[in-house]
This record gives structure tokens, sequence and C-alpha cells, in this order.
């Protein structure tokens, strides 16, 4: 802020000393004021939009955009130049036009600073005169994350596909960079603009089209009509594929729904209330819409939640979602939530002006900005009054500026005993309306409104029994939009399943048949409730019963279920019965029912049926299943926080009295204090507040406000808030609790802000905040956060469960000399008053789970870089180490860059910061913005610290932006980041083998499994309330991952995964909506088990809830034919299985096999209930081809033969993947004993000679194993022949291609053993100097830690000192490692195996 007022000062110091007459000031942000000297009347502008992706061949002309400007204006003062604005613009041509033809343009000038173009005139121009000028420009279309100017927006198709789009934002002063203009809001002028935009493109702006004509095919040019007086700021543009819906409102006002195509369908509800609405504003007021049209256009990427411009409404969309509810504008979730600026709440003050425009505005701003449908709660207020409010949804939006859903609605209803419709409003900042009736009035009535209307069973009674008297007063629409409602109602909330029978007996025999349907439909869900809530003699069940009889005596048998019926064959064609038919039956059999749905769904092709099953199928999922939300309530442990409070906004400010430092150290030194203010949204009516808190001392907490749901979102109206006290409150060190009791009751949908002052002690035991050396041991020391799994609560008391996701802004008072750090970057920083004390405040996060919360504090120094786009990571490390961070930072850089690509998703926040700490219980921990890490997993340069960092940055997208909803889907987070370390690799190296390095993720899993373990869904939670999982959720979550990868293929796979992140960003998943994801880009006619489509749910289910992993055994039928059956082996000295059996140990096996010598994998089946799987092939086959499969391979003797002979045969050729060569051998050394040894020496012989360094380790491995078991005689010890046939000039490569193989482990035996020492040290440190491969570093250095210490020292100070550093660092890491903690479930385990 500083520098920035100092610039505009010298700026202004260098005009007045130019004292030229120049008529300029600078404005505020530095920018030229225009002098009032020229005023502009009229632009006329063309410009063309070099849009890729549609007609016309991309040039180097490719995504920027040239156009021409034709400004008229008047000459108010005598003056010889004219000075408009312009910015980011290549000015390349200037005319001008007066009526003196000796005017003319003596030359111009950019200034960027002040953003200004100067024309300089040939001579004086008087004023009252007229003039015109022509300036032609280019400029590029901006694609920097701002949103802002002319910039490009994306959207996606159904298959992934990205599509480019161009869209304007003008905050204040920006259209000058789009057009050269008067860019000052007080200069308004009317416009008329050209487009000219690739075919197959839509071109869109303020006024009407006019008319179009096409050249070459290749580009369409339009002109629009002249908008009215208008300041630049308010002008739109947009270029992009974009379809629309439009309806004409009587007086012929064009409503037209702009949406990208995938989206298209969703915008009906929208033109609608347009419709509907505007017409309804101009009967109420008299007066018409005044403009011609009115454009809605959704854009993906958008700033702000709509602009004002005129005749053009630009909204931000939601990338394509799975809802219900039909609606093109769900809004998106802001990258940079700010929540005391919310654009959309000024956006709304700004339209709450009195104008009739402002109102419709308003109006269709409110119903098409916003997901969902209103909800209007009607209930008794006295004999003949009814109250008649909206409900508020909250629920599926936490965020305050994610949704604002209030609506100005719109109520009709029926005049006292007579057809006529009324309309009144209920404006969306109304608490309520009042009605005064005789008789129950029904609202909404001829169904002209799209809201629900909710009524209390009470008045469902009443109108079920008006019904029953006067039904044909009401119409049709009327009576069916009450029974549709009610349907719903009566699933969705606790209603009392007597008040609908009235309204049912009333209405099932109707004339109409629409509403005999809807009748039967309540009676189907009213029934199922009613046997719920009520006793089976109850007169009400018997009466539904009565009727069940009487109207569904044909329900369908589950026998028709199953074979080759159809659709249509169980159900018949009467469509809206079908639905209630199968919700019945839904509740008998749901597994059957589900199978058979997606079964249809693949099978059949009438577009209506589909539908059907794709609505029932939404029903079904887990979320959203009524069975679940009905039956009986799912058994919750009491550990579990309820979820009728939901935290929106932590503010915290934490003071650490961590001593050695600058202050003077007293009795608080070791502990810090703690005050966090939380704003919370009450979901459910509550008298309480459960929060988690242990080891605390909680001081005092503080309601600070509590604000009425009506107002909930307008946090400035204080004065709603509600007179709520602190009753009392309660820790409970067993469930960890913290219960705040209140004085009264808070209604749902309420907001409340809270405040807790508090104590801790900085705990020793690396949990929670904690204290951690600093690396030469030295007098101070650091403290540290590791809160996953839920040691949060240790350091504050929140919600700690990763569901309950929200924002922190972070401020750390700490001692002076000290760094502090958290997840945000760091804003601002001082002395506090406090001698002895900083503060340092950081930026509020992204929304995000309270186990991803970290703080730093102590004394570290750090080395910095920066992405291409923009993001600052710095690798913080103790200051004798920063020497050390190098490659950590080079390796973070390419792969933020590489994942931001991969998943389109840029990473959200400012920084990233890496630190390194000595004490550690993991290896490293992915905190947003704030990873974590043991020093050995970042320092220096090794395989753990490439494979560490990349993991935790592929956490920042799998885990920190889409979250598990709780810690038995951890394995979503871990299989992912672990699946995508390869990739990383060929972000760092292309020649890296991916699938190869996968490979040995799957090992690690399936030795894993040799020993009794639990499924990756199980966890544990210990004594302190921390939750483990198996540390197979690594290896076993990534390697089925891959699995389906392979099923569907790399294309699809990435679509999926793309969808996936940007559908659930800022949101927690359950394993399904990642199956839903998958499903979504699963190719067309992909085969399971038997034939059938292949059902990824099923296929899951035993992977992920079983453990254990199949072992195919393979053996020859005859010369054309062989037969796999799978079986799972019992663990070493365990005789029989204990844990869980979902699929009867048995699993749905993908078998993937190639013939050797082809370069096809084929692909066929062992299903979990077949006896076999028979394969028609001759000769040798390789089964597991590639190591795709999460299973072994045990052929039998005669086969492996064959196998031999096929591998003699070959020698070294290529005829398999590495990745297939891998399986092989890793599968013969796990059955070593069980196979004759001869059929299988020469396959291990032949890969002994490979060359891949891994395959021949292995090799050489398996062999002498073999050896071992056998008494069979190998010479293994090859390094003897090694060290002869070297010279020490020569590098590893030369070397080892004189004999036949190397194990690595032999030169640790060789260099312990050999009398000459030095000579073998020496040979390894001269290969580790010039050895680019890490894996071969990583040996080396291995077998160096065998070498005398002794030798190594003096030979390292000798001859190696630049060495020095790296051989000691990993030595001492290697002792180090004995520290660490023995097993740890986290990412401490799996970066300690490789092949
Ligand atoms: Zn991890």
């Amino acid at each position: 802020m500083i520098l920035r007022r100092l610039t505009i000062i010298l700026l202004l110091t260098t005009l007045a000393d130019s004292a030229t007459n120049l008529d300029t000031n600078i404005s505020q942000d530095g920018t030229v004021l225009l002098s009032s000297n020229i005023q502009p009347v009229h632009y006329d502008v063309h410009l063309k939009t070099y849009l890729p992706g549609f007609a016309w061949e991309a040039d180097t002309r490719n995504l920027t955009f040239e156009g021409e400007v034709v400004i008229t204006a008047d000459v108010i003062e005598a003056t010889d130049r004219i000075i408009l604005h312009v910015d980011s613009l290549n000015v390349f041509d200037a005319d001008v036009k007066t009526n003196d033809p000796n005017i003319n343009i003596t030359k111009w000038e950019v200034t960027p600073q002040w953003q200004s173009l100067t024309l300089h005139l040939s001579q004086v121009m008087e004023p009252q005169e007229g003039i015109a000028f022509l300036l032609k420009f280019r400029g590029k279309l901006r694609d920097d994350g701002d949103f802002s100017g002319f910039y490009l927006t994306r959207s996606y198709k159904s298959n992934g596909d990205e599509v480019l789009n161009a869209v304007t934002q003008f905050d204040p002063n920006t259209t000058r960079s789009l057009i050269p203009c008067f860019d000052e809001p007080g200069f308004k002028t009317t416009w008329q603009l050209a487009l000219e935009y690739p075919v197959g493109s839509v071109g869109l702006t303020n006024g009407i089209e006019m008319k179009t004509v096409e050249i070459n095919g290749e580009w369409a040019t339009t002109q629009y009509h002249i908008t009215e007086k208008m300041s630049p700021d308010q002008l739109a543009v947009f270029v992009g594929n974009v379809q629309y819906k439009e309806a004409f409102v009587n007086q012929g006002v064009r409503i037209r729904i702009f949406a990208d195509p995938e989206n298209l369908e969703k915008v009906d509800f929208a033109l609608n209330v347009s419709y509907t609405t505007i017409k309804g504003f101009e009967e109420k007021f008299g007066i018409n819409y005044q403009m011609q049209n009115l454009d809605f256009l959704a854009v993906r990427d958008f700033k702000v939640g709509a602009t004002k411009t005129r005749g053009l409404i630009v909204h931000r969309s939601s990338p394509p979602k799975v809802k219900k509810m039909h609606s093109i504008m769900t809004p998106l979730m802001p990258k940079y939530p700010d929540l005391n600026d919310s654009p959309l709440e000024k956006f709304l003050e700004s339209l709450t002006t009195r104008t009739l425009n402002s109102k419709i505005a308003r109006f269709a701003f409110l119903w098409t900005r916003q997901a969902g449908l209103p909800t209007v709660i009607v209930s008794k207020t006295g004999s003949d009054k009814i109250e008649i409010k909206q409900e508020i949804v909250t629920k599926s939006c936490l965020h305050p500026d994610g949704c604002f859903p209030r609506w100005d609605i719109p109520i009709w209803y029926h005049d006292a005993d007579s057809s006529n419709t009324k309309l009144t409003w209920l404006l969306y900042n109304l608490k309520s309306i009042q009605l005064n009736s005789s008789i129950p009035l029904i609202i909404n009535a001829d169904s002209n409104g799209l809201y629900k209307v909710l009524y209390t069973d009470e008045l469902y009674e009443e109108i079920g029994e008006q019904l029953k008297k006067f039904s044909k007063i009401y119409s049709p629409s009327t009576k069916y939009r009450l029974l549709t409602d009610a349907s719903e109602q009566v699933w969705k909330r606790n209603k009392n399943a007597s008040s609908f029978l009235p309204m049912i007996e009333a209405l099932i025999d109707d004339d109409n048949e629409h509403v005999r349907r809807a009748a039967k439909k309540l009676l189907a869900f009213a029934s199922r409730i009613a046997t719920i809530q009520l006793e089976p003699e109850n007169p009400v069940v018997q009466g539904y019963e009565d009727l069940l009889v009487k109207y569904f005596s044909s329900t369908p048998s589950f026998a028709n279920f199953s074979g080759s019926a159809t659709f249509l064959d169980v159900f018949g064609s009467e469509f809206d019965t079908q639905e209630i038919l199968i919700s019945i039956l839904i509740d008998k059999n749901f597994d059957q029912m589900l199978e058979r749905l997606v079964y249809w769904q693949k099978t059949e092709t009438d577009p209506k049926i589909l539908e059907i099953i794709g609505k029932l199928l939404d029903d079904l999922k887990p979320s959203n299943n009524l069975i679940f939300k009905i039956g009986p309530a799912e058994k919750q442990e009491e550990w579990r926080l309820p979820t009728k409070v939901f935290p929106i906004d932590y503010n915290l400010e934490l003071t650490t009295y961590l001593p050695g430092y600058g202050y003077k150290e007293d009795e608080k030194t070791l502990k810090f204090h703690g005050a966090v203010d939380i704003k919370a949204h009450v979901v459910e009516a509550t008298d309480r507040i459960v929060l988690n808190a242990d080891s605390l001392e909680i001081q005092d907490i503080l309601i600070d406000t509590v604000v009425d749901p009506i107002y909930s979102l307008i946090s400035f109206i204080s004065i709603f808030k509600k007179n709520v006290t602190i009753t009392r409150w309660q820790l409970s060190s067993k469930l960890q609790f913290l219960t705040i009791y209140l004085s009264k009751t808070i209604e749902p949908k309420s907001t409340i802000n809270f405040t807790i002052l508090y104590e801790g002690k900085i705990r020793e035991d690396l949990k929670g905040y904690y204290l951690t050396r600093t690396s030469d041991n030295s007098k101070t020391l650091n403290a540290v956060t590791q809160f996953e799994s839920t040691a949060a609560r240790f350091m504050v008391p929140c919600f700690d469960e990763p569901e309950f996701k929200a924002t922190w802004k972070v401020k750390l008072i700490h001692p002076d000399g000290t760094v502090a750090l958290s997840n945000g970057i760091e804003m601002e920083s001082g002395p506090t008053g406090d001698t002895g004390f900083t503060y340092t405040e950081f930026a509020r996060t992204v929304k995000m789970s309270s186990y991803l919360l970290a703080v730093f504090v102590g004394d570290v120094q750090y080395k910095e870089t920066v992405t291409d786009r923009g993001v600052r990571i710095r690798v913080y490390a103790d200051p004798q180490k920063i020497d050390m961070v190098d490659y950590a930072l080079n390796v973070s850089r390419v792969t933020v860059e590489g994942f931001e690509k991969q998943f389109g998703i840029e990473y959200p926040m400012e920084k990233i910061d890496f630190v390194a700490v000595e004490d550690f219980a993991f290896g490293a921990m992915e905190n947003w913005g704030l990873i974590i890490h043991a020093s050995s997993y970042i320092l220096g340069k090794s395989k753990n610290v490439l494979s560490t960092v990349i993991h935790e940055l592929a956490h920042q997208w799998f885990g920190n932006l889409v979250t598990m909803k709780f810690w038995d889907n951890l394995w979503l987070n871990e299989g992912f980041a672990s699946y995508m370390t390869p990739y990383g690799y060929t972000f760092i190296d292309p020649e890296a083998d991916r699938d190869f390095s996968q490979t040995s993720d799957q090992e690690y899993g399936l030795n894993g499994e040799s020993e009794p373990s639990t499924s990756i869904t199980k966890y544990v939670r210990k004594d302190d309330g921390d939750i483990t999982n198996t540390g197979l959720i690594y290896s076993k979550g990534s390697s089925f991952i891959r699995m389906i990868e392979h099923i569907m293929g790399a294309d699809n796979f990435n679509k999926a995964i793309r969808y996936y992140l940007n559908n659930h960003q800022y949101q927690n998943v359950v394993a399904y909506d990642l199956y839903e994801a998958f499903e979504r880009f699963m190719p067309n006619g992909t085969v399971g088990p038997n034939g059938k489509p292949f059902n990824l749910v099923e296929f899951a289910k035993c992977w992920t809830h079983q453990s254990g992993y199949p072992t195919i055994q393979v053996q020859s039928i005859d010369n054309s034919s062989i037969q796999l059956t799978q079986h799972r082996r019992l663990y070493k000295n365990v005789t029989t299985f204990k844990e869980e059996d979902v699929c009867g140990h048995k699993w749905d096996v993908p078998i993937w096999y190639q013939v050797p010598g082809s370069d096809t994998v084929d692909l066929a089946w062992l299903g979990r209930n077949d006896e076999n799987l028979v394969l028609n092939v001759t000769g040798p086959v390789v089964i597991n081809a590639n190591s795709n499969g999460y299973y072994r391979v045990l052929y039998s003797n005669q086969f492996y033969e064959l196998l031999s002979t096929e591998f003699q045969e070959r020698g070294k050729t290529q005829f398999l993947s590495d990745s297939s060569k891998i399986r092989l051998l890793n599968d013969i050394m796990n059955f070593i004993g069980e196979i004759d040894a001869k059929s299988i020496l020469p396959i291990v012989e032949t890969l002994a000679n490979d060359d891949n360094l891994k395959i021949r380790q292995r090799a050489e491995k398996t062999l002498r194993k073999l050896k071992n078991q056998t008494g069979h005689s190998f010479d293994t010890d090859m390094t003897k022949p090694l060290f002869e046939k070297c010279s020490l000039n020569e590098s590893f490569d030369e070397c080892s291609s004189k004999i036949e193989t190397v194990i690595m482990d032999e030169f640790c035996r060789k260099v312990r053993s050999d009398p000459s020492q030095e000579n073998v040290t020496r040979y390894l440190l001269n290969w580790l100097n010039v050895e680019e491969r890490l894996e071969y570093q990583s040996y080396f250095l291995k077998a160096l830690s065998c070498a005398d210490s002794g030798t190594l020292d003096r030979l390292l100070l000798a001859e190696y000192r630049e060495l020095r550093k790296r051989v000691n660092f990993y030595m001492g890491m290697e002792r180090n490692k004995v520290k660490m903690p023995a097993k740890q479930s986290r990412e401490f385990l799996m970066f300690e195996h490789d092949v």
C-alpha cells in the first residue's frame, strides 16, 4: 500500500515539472483522468475475435482480437489533442474526420503507466465543432485467472472436452482493455457494435441482433441494435459456444437464456420464471418493460454472481451437475471467498431501487441466479387467518457467498369458494405475509408458480375436507400441484401420514387422469410413512391398506425382475405410476432393484424410460436414498458430532509462548492462548452447540450474535439479533466434546456467532500443537502442528470432522525472532503491545476440513520459487540446512504446474510452503498451503523426497479440494495421492515409466496382505480419538483405482477424474461419488463378468470391503484352451479367515492377458460367481499382463515350462512390458517352494539379463531364494567380477555391461567384507558423483552406508568434498530412521518400500 501511494506522488511531481499544458489529472490508481474538453457521443465498434475451436483454422492471431472504433464526439473546449483511455492494446492506426479537411493527426502516443492514448492534432479544434476519429487496435484475450476485461472462460462438453469462450467483465476502468474509449462512468454514450466471430460460435452484446452476414463459412459478422446511453463499464460482449431458449412476453419483449449446449435443458425453469413474472410485473404496475430484449448468459468462470450490463445479463453458472432441481445458474463456490465483501449482497443492494426495470431485474436475478426452488410454508395463525413465508434452504449451500436462497414469490390463490385466482406478493425481504379467509386456502392456484408449498398437518387435513366437499371449484392444475408437492413433503419431512388421507380420498377418483395418478402416488408414499409411524392396527394404516389393495392390485412380483424382462415387461407403459410402483418395490428389495435398474439403464433405448430410470437411480444413491432417510436411523457412534450446527468461518488468534527467543520467560512458557470466533449455521433446531475440544482449558465463551433465519444472510442487520445467552458449558474428555448450552432453542437456518477463549499446553507427543527440536539440538525449539486425523481439537475448539468444512482466518502472536506460518499467505506483520512478541496475520483460507489446518512457529529460513502462473512456493528448513532444499523446490514447482494442467483446476491459494521439521510422526502431511515434512523426506535429493513431495501436492486436489466425508473413505485420499505420484515422475522426467512405478505400489499391497489385515474401508478409533486405517489404503487404493483406469481406458478415466474434482470441489464425497463420475465416462458397451454390462458399484464392493486378494491359478486344458480359477490364500500360520467377507472371499477379477509376441493385451472376466474361466488360446499366455490387476497368478508347472521355452527362444527380446516381467517375477518369488524350480529357471535366468536394473535385481533375488530352497547352485556373487573387470574411471553402466547381473545388496556385503575397502568405496563414490538416475544414487548411498566410516570420512575429506554434505545427510537419515515410530499407517510406511 505504501509503495503504491509513493508512485502516485512521483507521477504527479513529474507532471508538475514537465509544466506542459496537458489537461490531465492522475486518478487514485495512477491512471489518467480525462479532461472534459472532448465529450464522446457515440461509438461504432467492429470487433473480431480469434477464438479457436470453431470453423477457422487457428493461426498466429489465435486468442487475440482486433477492432476498429469510430468515436463521434463534441468539442467542448478548444484543444489540439484528444486524450482517451487504452490499456494493454496495440493501437496501430488512427485517423480523424472533422468539418475542416486540414485537420489531421500528426502523431499518437500511448502512455502505459497512465493508460492513456493521446492523439495530437495538426491544429486546434474550436468548441462546438464535431469530430469523429477512427482507431484500429489489437489485443489478447486474457487468461490470467482474474476474470476481468475480455477473457477466456471454459465450458465442458459431456465427454469432458474443454470449450473456450470469450466474455467481458468490466470492473470500473477496464473497458479500455477491450476498446480505446473515454472510460469513466460520466461519459455516457450510445454504442453500436458489430461482432465478427468464428462460424459455429455465437456473438452477443447489449443490443438485439439486426443482421448477420457469413463469409467463406469461416467468419460471421452480426450487427446489433444501437444501445441507449450508457457508461463504458456497462458494455458486454460474449463470443462462444452457447445455445438458447427463448420466450416472448405479450408486448414483445424477447427473453433468451443462453447456456452451453450441455446445460441447455436446464434453462426452462429460468425462462418460465422470467416470462411469467415479467408479465406479472407488467400487470401489477401497469407499465411495460422498456427494452426489446433481455438476454441472460450463463458463464462458468465469472467472478461475481452476475453483472447488470444492460440487455445482456451475464451470470456465473456451475459445471454441469446431477441436480434434480432444474436451474441453470447454480452458483459455483468462489475461489477466494471474502466473507466481508459479498459481491452478491452488494449487487442485490444496488437492485433494490425504485424503478420498474430494476424490480424486474431483481426478480429475474433472484430466480435465475440460484439453484433450487423456493418452498412456501403455510401455517394457521387464527381460525380464519394464515401466515405465508418462504423457507430458506441453506443446508446444501453453507457458504454465505455461495447462495442466496430467497425469491420474490408471486402467490396465486383461489378466492374463497369461487374459482377466481388472486395474486399477491411475498417479496424476498419480507418475513411473512398474512391472508384472511374463511376457507382453507390452496396456494399456488393453477400451478402458476414454480415453487413448492408446504402446509401444516392441520391445514392438510382441512384442505382434504374442503376438497371432499368442493372439489369441483378447483382446477385440475391446482389439485395436481397440491398432490405432487405433498408427495414430496411426505417423503422428506417428518409429516404426519394421517393428515393426507382425506386429500387422497377426495381426489383419487377425480375426473382428471393426472389428478388421479398424483393421488395414487401420494397414496403410495403416505402409506409407507403410515406403516413406519403408526401401529399396524391403527385405523389410518387400515385406511391406507384398503386404498392400496383397491388401486394397486396389479403390483408386479419380483419374479418379473430376472432374466430378459424389459422395463416395460415389468411395469407396463403408464409412466406416472411406474415411479410409484418402483418406489414400493424398492422398499422390499433394494439390491435387486438397484442391479436391475443399472442393467436397464445400459440396455434400454427409449429416452422416456431412460429418464425414469435415471431419476430412480438418483434416488437410490446412498446420500439421497429415501430408504436410508426413512428407515431406522443409522447407528451413529456416540463420539460423532451432531449435524445440527455447521461452521462457516473461524477467526483464530493464537499466542505461542515458545522459549529460547526474545521474550522473558514466565509461567506462560510452553503454553498457548487462543481466542476463536466461530460463525456457524444452525441447520436443525437446537438448544446447544456441540463441537470438539480436548486437553484445553476453556476460560470463557461468549455469544456474539444469533440472527433470525430470514435475515441470517444479511449480517449487517444486527437489529434482528436474538437475545440468547449461554447457560453453561461442559467438556467431555471421553467424547472430546465441548457442549455449549444456550438459554433458548435456536431456529433452523439461523446464524450464530460465538467466541471461545482458552489456553493449552504445547504437547510433546508429535500430535496437535507440539514441540520439535531444531536439527542441531540447540536450545531453541520449534512448535508445529500435526492434526490428521483428530488432533486439531488439541489446539483449537472446532468441528473436527472432515465434513465440517469452513474457512479459517488465522493470526499468530509469536516470540520476536521466530517465523510464523499458517495455511494462508502472510498479509500483515508487526510488533504487538507485549514486549518480545510479533503478530503475523494470514489470508483467509479456502473452505477446508479442520484436519488440514496448520501452524508453525520457530527458527527457519526459506528458499523460494514461483510457478508460471504465479503460485509462490517456499521450502523452509533449519538455517544450517537451507542449502538442501533446492531439489524439493524444483520438484514442487514442476509438479504443481503439471497437476494444474492434468486436473484442469488451478491450485486455489496464493502460496504453498513446505517446512522441514526434525520430529515428525509421519513422512509428511498435506495441510493446505503449509505442508510439513520430516526433514529426511524433503532435504537433499532422493527418491523419498521426490515421491513425498509429489504425493503431498497430489493431496492438494485429492483430499484437500475434494475430501472424504468421513475416515472410512480415507482411501479415496491416499489411493489417489499414491496413484498420482508416478504421474508426477513423468512431469520431472518424461521418460519415466508410470506403469512400472505403480507396480511397486501394487506389490507392496499384495505383500502387506500376506498377513491378516482389514479392508481399506475399515477404521479404528483409538483412546485419544485418533482414527487409523490399514496402511493398505495407499497401495491397494491406488491399485484398485488403476484397475478402473485399465477397464475404461486412460482418456475416459482422466475425463472422469477432472469431472469428479470439478463437480465436488470444496465438498465432501463418499466412494459412490467417485463411481458416479467413472460411470458417466464409462464407454458404452463396457462389459463385466458374464457378458453383462460392467457394474462398477458391484465390482468395487468386493475390492474395497473385503480384505485380501485373489490368486489366479492357470492350467492348460488342451492345446487350444486354458482354465483359470480364483482362490483366496490363507496367511502365514493362519488356518481360517476371521475378518469380514462381503463377497465370500471372491472377486470379480478382470483378467488381462497377452500372448508373448503379440502387442495386444486382452481383457476377460472371471466373475465372483463363476467356477472358472476358459480362455481359448494356443501356446503360452501371460496372465495379468502389464500387471494391471491387483492379484497374483500361479501357473501349473507344465504351463511354466511352456513359458520357459518361450522365454528361452525369445531371449532378451522385448516381447513383454517391464510391468509384465516384474509381475511374473514377483509372483514366482511368492510361490517358490510350490513350483518346480526347473520349470521356472529359464524364465528367471532370462530376466536376470534384462536391460532394466530393477528386473535384473528382482531376478537375482529370485535366483538366490531358489538356491536357498532347492540347494541348486547359482553364482550370485556377481560383484567380484565387476570389480575385477572394471577400472576406476568407468561409469556404473560401463562396468555393469561387462557382467551379467548386479545386485545392490551384494555391494553392501562386498563393501563390508572386502579387504581393500577403500577401492570399493571409491568405486561407489565415483559413480555417485556422475549418476543422474535417482534410484541408482539411492543404491550407491545405501551401499556406502555399509562402508567403514573411517575410510569413508577420509575419502570424503580428501577427494570427494563436494559429496560430503549429501553422503553425511544420508547417513544421518539412516540413523534417524531408528528413531521413527516403528509402525504407522500414514505417509511414513509407503515410501519405505521398493520393488
Ligand atoms: Zn497421503
